[in-house]
């Protein structure tokens, strides 16, 4: 299993435009947006949770917080353990939320805190000693609201390219002469990239990403009606440019019909020139479009929600 299978192994969640989408990523102990039905969903993982981060303040992406700030505090289980909530500073339909969030909390015991962030602020999520690590990026959507997406990364070390080839032992003596610094470089890596709602993004925000969550509101090209949001042949064309790993398509209309979403697709993405996995996800259901040397997928099994 490569990185980016673990990582979409990993995830779980709902997604249809217009009426709700969220993720939730286990080893970060992460929400991702927090559309309507995501509590009762989310069930125990619920006590779980350490942070969420919100993309924008539409309603189908925000309009499960409640719930959850509410279950947290109401329902059998640790009832202390804080939450913190991450933002798009500024926008208005968030700030609402925080302010009516507030005032429905007067129960509440753990510590509830929500923290404004603007594009390019860095900065660790979670309660852990090893804390994942989060970068917030612009991306293109409604005027009316404020929009981010999401790097979720780590800080590596690998061994410098002239050294490749050496022995064990003559690298561990060049380590102890001249430090540590004369045989590794280091650099970062994104496991997990998240869109929001976007036009298609500058494929250097998330690239060679382990696995890309794009928007893919249209399936049909012809169907835009303006730049708020991205065709599934724009979100394969990001994918392929920013050379990610895996590419998980989300947010799509349910303008189509239903039975033709998944040939619809995989037509357009095998002659994408996008080789890797592809994933989309419609409702609860992950389904495989491309496999791992980017041919068609299998056609899906039953019992492939999650
Ligand atoms: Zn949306
Ligand atoms: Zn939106």
């Amino acid at each position: 299993m490569t990185m980016a299978d673990d990582v979409v192994a990993n995830l779980r969640g709902f997604s249809k435009a217009m009426y709700s989408t969220w993720f939730h990523y286990k080893p970060a102990r992460l929400l991702i947006d927090a559309g309507e039905g995501v509590s009762p969903s989310m069930e125990n993982f619920i006590f779980g949770l350490e942070s969420i981060l919100i993309s924008h303040g539409h309603y189908d992406h925000i309009s499960g917080i409640g719930g959850i700030v509410h279950s947290r505090a109401a329902a059998r289980g640790d009832k202390e353990k804080p939450l913190r909530i991450h933002y798009p500073a500024g926008d208005r339909m968030i700030e609402l939320l925080r302010e009516y969030c507030g005032k429905m909390a007067g129960n509440i015991q753990y510590e509830l805190e929500w923290e404004p962030v603007w594009a390019g602020d860095e900065f660790a999520i979670g309660l852990d000693e090893d804390r994942a690590l989060v970068r917030a990026f612009p991306v293109v959507h409604s005027p009316r609201t404020v929009n981010l997406g999401y790097q979720l990364f780590e800080r590596r070390t690998r061994l410098k390219p002239e050294l490749v080839g050496l022995s064990q032992d003559q690298i561990e003596d060049r380590a102890r002469e001249q430090g540590r610094d004369s045989v590794v470089d280091e650099y970062e890596q994104i496991v997990l990239a998240y869109c929001g709602d976007s036009a298609p993004v500058d494929p250097d925000l998330v690239r060679g990403a382990e696995v890309l969550i794009h928007e893919a509101t249209f399936i049909k090209e012809s169907d835009r009606e303006n730049d708020t949001h991205s065709s599934v042949a724009e979100a394969l064309e990001v994918a392929r440019r920013a050379d990610v790993n895996r590419l998980v398509l989300a947010h799509i209309s349910t303008r189509y019909p239903k039975h033709q979403i998944e040939g619809m697709i995989r037509d357009i993405a095998t002659g994408s020139g996008f080789d890797r996995p592809l994933t989309m996800v419609m409702g609860r259901r992950f389904t495989d479009i491309l496999g791992p040397g980017g041919e068609p997928a299998p056609p899906r099994r039953r019992g492939t929600r999650r």
